[in-house]
């Protein structure tokens, strides 16, 4: 959600000659330098949060959690306790890399076929496509294991947002207004996001008071209160009986969720998957994301050849793409050791010539036993198209902790329910599911399954310090850009805001490459030229970065401009 700082009265008083230029509100900027700690979010009032966190001593995990909160008042539509996500932690007393999967599960009474043949709309506004939520669970176990803060603690600046309230801008407008048709068939989705029947306008206060509540019982009552409290029954009602407006015409399939599933509920712990690079080690996140893998091996890939230019990294990103579709989801035996090995990256980087490869490159074979230029026989997997919705934030603190967090409910505004009286957004993550038939998916549902994400928050190392931290939203396009962040960073020879402002494509294994009417206008003529079909997309991901210049500095770098901006913040500029 972007937010409109200044109200609109402010502005004209403020352009006067006599405005005292003090009283000048702090707006967001994309980038900041400085040391004692660093954030950049989409969001001002995130990103304050965590700097305020920081500068009372909290460490980045509190910071993470903190801002996580705010973004679920702020960025409701993409960010919620009731949604999923993936942390990627460098503990620096440890001098270890800690991954977090607080990814939604399904619940234990969805097999295989239960989405098969359901046309995706319908998943997608439904109870069925409400995961068991994760992110409450990933917040606590965050705290715990590395935060120093209580959660009652982490939640109080969220608490203050929610009761105090936000000014509307363009994108929270934006988005609530191409929600509207299905927000209306909700009565509590309609009663808090379309107060007096329309999204509210551009410039007035938002408060949500029921979030506030919420967070503060939280507090006090604890993580059980949704796993297997009452907030947790109030959520399988809401899923099983979605408060449908009387008189709609929607057909709302209920969800399988029961309370055993929110009790059995645990964010885990897990093995972080790593590659070297050009003499850095890239720390990412294992399955169930696809993050990890996918950047990992499309990495692996171009450091075996010669020369890599934009034409590699296409080329490069749909091999690890059709390995991705083919290998990668929540099941035992994912190949991962081999997916991101040394030979299968050989193997797959010869096949990258002058030319774009047939469409739709097939599957590689990462058996271990890799032999020069072996063509593949496999058959590739669709790529099917997700939104770009989520959220991502990048913290580091005094201590040297850093933390890349991505935080998602799925579509922009989740499966459009709002628990009646919690505030709260429920997730339609299962739609990350494939929905079938596909026999041999490694993404088709299954009871406790979580599904594939492509959130993929990164660490980079050099000489086994933290020098990097990057993530994006943006579905299946997150892999890509957060690729190309680090190419451009370290290929192309640009700096961090460099990297982040500079045009996007993305190619999945697929027919056509989507790329920013700036990447085509720069180097659309010469890849054409050498088999590259485009297909213009106005904007590709929401970034979120921060670099690690030495001596404590650090520079936080957010979106100049996608999304309406970023913010980035330090606690001392000196
Ligand atoms: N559900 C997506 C994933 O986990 C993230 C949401 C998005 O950015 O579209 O990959």
């Amino acid at each position: 959600m972007r937010r409109v700082i200044v109200p609109a009265a402010f502005v004209l008083v403020s352009l006067l000659p006599a405005a005292p230029a003090t009283a000048a509100p702090p707006q967001k900027v994309p980038v900041a330098e400085g040391y004692g700690g660093a954030v950049a979010t989409v969001d001002l009032d995130a990103s304050k949060a965590a700097i305020s966190v920081l500068k009372k001593g909290g460490n980045a995990v509190d910071a993470a959690v903190a801002a996580g909160a705010v973004l679920g008042v702020t960025e409701p539509y993409s960010a919620g306790l009731t949604g999923g996500g993936f942390m990627v932690y460098y503990d620096a007393k440890k001098r270890k890399v800690f991954t977090i999967d607080g990814r939604e599960t399904a619940p234990r009474a969805m097999t295989s076929t239960s989405l098969e043949g359901i046309p995706f709309d319908e998943g997608v506004t439904s109870g069925l496509s409400a995961g068991v939520p994760g992110t409450l669970a990933n917040w606590d176990l965050a705290l715990r294991e590395f935060g120093t803060l209580s959660l009652k603690q982490a939640l109080q600046p969220a608490i203050e947002v929610a009761s105090k309230g936000f000014v509307v801008d363009q994108t929270f407008h934006d988005q609530t207004a191409s929600n509207a048709a299905r927000f209306k068939d909700f009565t509590s989705t309609a009663a808090l996001y379309l107060p007096n029947g329309a999204p509210p306008p551009v410039g007035s206060r938002f408060r949500n008071p029921e979030l506030a509540a919420t967070y503060r019982e939280l507090g006090r009552r604890g993580p059980g209160w949704l796993y297997g409290g009452r907030l947790g029954q109030e959520v399988v009602a809401t899923v099983k009986r979605p408060p449908v407006t009387p008189g709609s015409t929607r057909n709302v399939r209920p969800g399988l969720m029961e309370l055993s599933d929110l009790r059995a509920y645990r964010a885990l712990l897990r093995q972080p998957a790593k590659v070297s690079y050009k003499g850095m080690d890239v720390y990412g996140m294992a399955p169930p994301s696809s993050g990890g893998s996918t950047v990992g091996e499309a990495l692996n890939i171009l450091e075996s050849l010669p020369e890599v230019g934009l034409h590699e990294y296409l080329e490069a990103s749909r091999l690890a793409y059709a390995d991705r579709g083919k290998y990668v989801g929540d099941l035992p035996g994912v190949p991962l050791a081999e997916l991101l090995s040394d030979g299968f990256a050989k193997e797959r980087a010869c096949l990258i010539g002058d030319r774009a490869m047939p469409n739709p490159a097939p599957p590689g074979d990462p058996d271990g036993a890799y032999g020069p230029c072996a063509q593949p026989t496999g058959t590739a997997t669709p790529v099917a198209d997700e939104g770009p919705e989520t959220t991502h934030m990048v913290v580091a603190d005094r201590w040297g902790n850093v933390i890349a967090y991505n935080l998602t409910i799925e579509s922009t505004g989740g499966n459009g329910i709002v628990v009646p009286g919690r505030g709260v957004l429920l997730n339609n993550e299962l739609t990350d599911f494939t929905f079938g038939p596909a026999p041999g998916d490694p993404n088709l549902p299954g009871p406790g399954k979580r599904p594939r994400s492509s959130m993929a928050p990164t660490l980079v190392f050099d000489d086994g310090r933290p020098v990097l931290a990057a993530g994006t939203p943006g579905g299946s396009t997150i892999i890509t850009t957060v690729l190309q962040i680090l190419l451009n960073r370290y290929e192309f020879g640009m700096d961090l805001p460099e990297a982040l402002a500079a045009p996007r494509a993305t190619q999945r294994n697929t027919a056509e490459t989507q790329a920013e009417p700036a990447f085509l206008a720069a180097h659309g003529a010469e890849l054409e030229a050498r088999g590259h079909r485009f297909a213009p997309n106005p904007e590709i991901g929401a970034a979120t970065a921060l670099e690690i210049l030495g001596r404590g500095r650090v520079q936080a770098v957010a979106e100049p401009v996608r999304r309406g901006g970023g913010s980035a913040m330090v606690v001392s500029g000196k």
